[in-house]
């Protein structure tokens, strides 16, 4: 029968398998018995949804059965088993086992290898001690059993075969011997169980294995005077039960390492990296359950699309009773991992009931208390693991923000983040409000591409060297959170491109209002030569060295505007912010207008076209029309 190829990227893995000198093989049969228990876990749940009830846990065992003479490793479940279908897309290929892994997989190099100890490789790990793997299967409710089997990276079969009770059963025909590496130790029973108490103590399904042991043949310890003798002994074999099956989450902290929760964690959602920080809670009261979250280090590739689906694990009484249970966690939170179990939720109970179920908000709230105060417990104590979060899921919870319209705004703020002008460093809205000079009346902020770009925006200068701290927003979501929060600690929020930003003095402004009445026609002029490109011209003294800016009247920012213009098909349709053009009241080139003005109209109208235009160059907007642009700037130059 013909073989048939694995996919290009299982294989160089499955190559990788083969030839690793990985000392750390022995998590083959962690990797295969967590595959049983999901498939158990899985059957259980179908009988539970069908509202079969004759399943009993004690039974799904999951058997080991060492062959020393026929040197074979043998690992069977009761598990919900695969079709030939599955057989070929879950083992033909690692695509199938998640993107996530294939992303993985691309990261990896051979030299490498002690990668692949830091996630979970799952099936083909087996092709590190075995030279062959049989995997023969019968899914739940068919009554056709199918045998896949590969020697490696050469391909694979599948062919029908027999099996009586659905489940699957792997076999695995150990690598030869070398000098340098004993493949037999997998047949000890010892190795075995220490390495089933090492990685999979917690199973919640019993992981059985004939154990060999010996005894005291009965009264053979007296002679036939019934005086002592040196007794005989005779040995045995009986199934044992190796695993505790006390799931991780039910034991006390003391009693679980660092390293058994992260390796549970990577194990058990995916991620090769550890997370930040693992938070374990049992609570009795209002409502009981166990739960064990995780902060993830990084955001999984799908986190900021339509596909990622947040939630918890949900479990009734050690049962996994839904894979995510979206109802446990907010959408700002959606970044925790986890799971939750509690003795209150009834099996069977369907996914539309538990929307409504009383104990399910009533845990999902203290859940969103206890993330915050871990979060903000964090951000106090571990500021770097904090930031690192800050950086994947930063955008998720200031979204949060606005998406509430405001409501979570007293649970969020103070887990916020800003970059700011202070040392372009990350700040917390309560540190820089402790920063804040006596006399500064707003919480400055610029919203912009970058905190280096904001840095020498021209309308920030004068703010800066006055020695106020602004805060650079750089994310699309930033300006309209902030409109949601209006103010931190009684300190309202202040653009820095605000018409008031309560600085200048008297003097200033009278100075201003002055020039203003002085040059009024010509401003008018200049805002008549460009049309509807802007609500107003005015002269400002925000400006340092930069002879125009542009900011906003109104509620609707440039940034904003700009935000909204990138959504899809929203080119034409979105809002427009209402321009207005600021011109330098000390800058020369507006001397040089006031010089032209009124005998040079012309030239005034072809200035005020170059600065306007000049002034979307440094809010990073598009030039409107590039040639005209071009084409003045070009004959100004040719000017004598
Ligand atoms: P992962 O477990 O990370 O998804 P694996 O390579 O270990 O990746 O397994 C691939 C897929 O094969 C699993 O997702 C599962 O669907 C299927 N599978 C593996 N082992 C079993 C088993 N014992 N019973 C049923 N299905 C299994």
């Amino acid at each position: 029968m013909a073989k048939k190829q694995f996919k290009a990227e299982s294989k160089r893995l499955l190559e990788m398998m083969i030839h690793s000198i990985y000392t750390n093989r022995e998590i083959f049969l962690r990797e295969l018995i967590s595959n049983a228990s999901d498939a158990t876990d899985k059957r259980y749940y179908n009988a539970l949804q069908k509202g079969e009830s004759g399943l009993v846990r004690d039974e799904l065992s999951i058997d080991i059965t060492p062959d020393r003479a026929a040197r074979t490793l043998t690992l069977s479940d009761h598990g919900c088993g695969m079709t030939k279908e599955e057989l070929e897309q879950n083992l033909g290929t690692i695509a199938k086992s998640g993107s996530l892994a294939f992303k993985q997989e691309n990261q990896l190099n051979d030299q490498d290898v002690d990668i692949i100890g830091q996630f979970g490789v799952g099936f083909y790990s087996a092709f590190m001690v075995a030279k062959q793997v049989t995997v023969i299967s019968k899914a739940d409710g068919s009554d056709e059993a199918f045998m896949w089997q590969s020697n490696g990276s050469d391909g694979y079969t599948v062919t029908p075969s027999e099996r009586e009770d659905c489940g699957t059963t792997i076999i695995l025909a150990l690598k030869d011997n070398t000098d340098e590496e004993n493949f037999d130790e997998f047949l000890q029973q010892y190795t075995l169980q220490n390495l089933v108490k090492k990685y999979s103590d917690y199973i919640r399904y019993p992981i059985r294995m004939p154990m060999e042991r010996s005894r005291m043949v009965e009264g053979s310890d007296k002679d036939a005077d019934g005086k002592d003798k040196t007794p005989e002994y005779e040995s045995y074999t009986q199934v044992e039960t190796l695993n505790s099956m006390v799931p991780i989450w039910k034991k006390q902290k003391k009693d679980v390492t660092e390293a058994e929760y992260t390796q549970f964690y990577k194990d058990k959602f995916g991620d090769w990296e550890a997370p930040l920080r693992t938070i374990t809670s049992s609570v009795e009261g209002a409502a009981t359950y166990h739960a064990l979250l995780f902060f993830p280090a990084q955001a999984p590739y799908n986190y900021y699309s339509r596909d990622f689906e947040k939630g918890l694990q949900l479990y009734s009484s050690g049962v996994l009773i839904m894979e995510k249970c979206a109802d446990l966690l907010p959408d700002y939170f959606s970044f925790v991992r986890g799971l939750v179990d509690s003795q209150d939720l009834s099996l069977n109970i369907s996914r539309e009931m538990l929307q409504h179920d009383r104990q399910l908000k009533v845990i999902a709230a203290s859940l969103e208390k206890k993330i915050k105060s871990e979060l903000a417990a964090m951000l106090k104590n571990d500021r770097e693991n904090y930031e690192k979060l800050w950086k994947a899921f930063g955008v998720q919870m200031k979204f949060g923000i606005y998406a509430s319209y405001g409501a979570a705004k007293e649970l969020l703020q103070d887990l916020l983040l800003y970059q700011s002008s202070a040392d372009q460093k990350l700040t917390s809205l309560s540190e820089y409000v402790s920063r804040m000079k006596e006399s500064q009346k707003y919480i400055y902020y610029a919203c912009g591409e970058s905190a280096a770009k904001l840095d020498v925006m021209p309308q920030n200068q004068r703010l800066k060297e006055q020695g106020y701290e602004i805060l650079y927003l750089t994310d699309d979501v930033d300006e309209f959170a902030i409109k949601m929060m209006r103010e931190y600690e009684g300190k309202e929020f202040r653009s820095t491109s605000d018409d008031d930003l309560g600085l200048d003095n008297d003097q200033e402004k009278q100075d201003i209002q002055k020039q203003t009445e002085e040059n009024k026609e010509l401003l008018e002029y200049v805002k008549q030569s460009l049309g509807e490109k802007v609500t107003d011209v005015v002269l400002t003294s925000r400006l340092t060295n930069c002879a125009v800016c542009l900011t906003s009247k109104g509620g609707l920012s440039l940034e904003m505007e700009k935000v909204l213009r990138a959504m899809p098909n929203a080119a034409e349709t979105a809002p427009k912010a209402q321009k207005v053009l600021e011109l330098n009241a000390s800058h020369p080139v507006f001397e040089k207008l006031r010089q032209l003005w009124p005998e040079k109209k012309d030239t005034v109208a072809a200035y005020a076209g170059i600065l306007y235009e000049q002034a979307l160059l440094i809010e990073g907007l598009p030039v409107e029309d590039p040639v005209a642009y071009t084409a003045a700037v070009c004959s100004l130059m040719t000017q004598n």
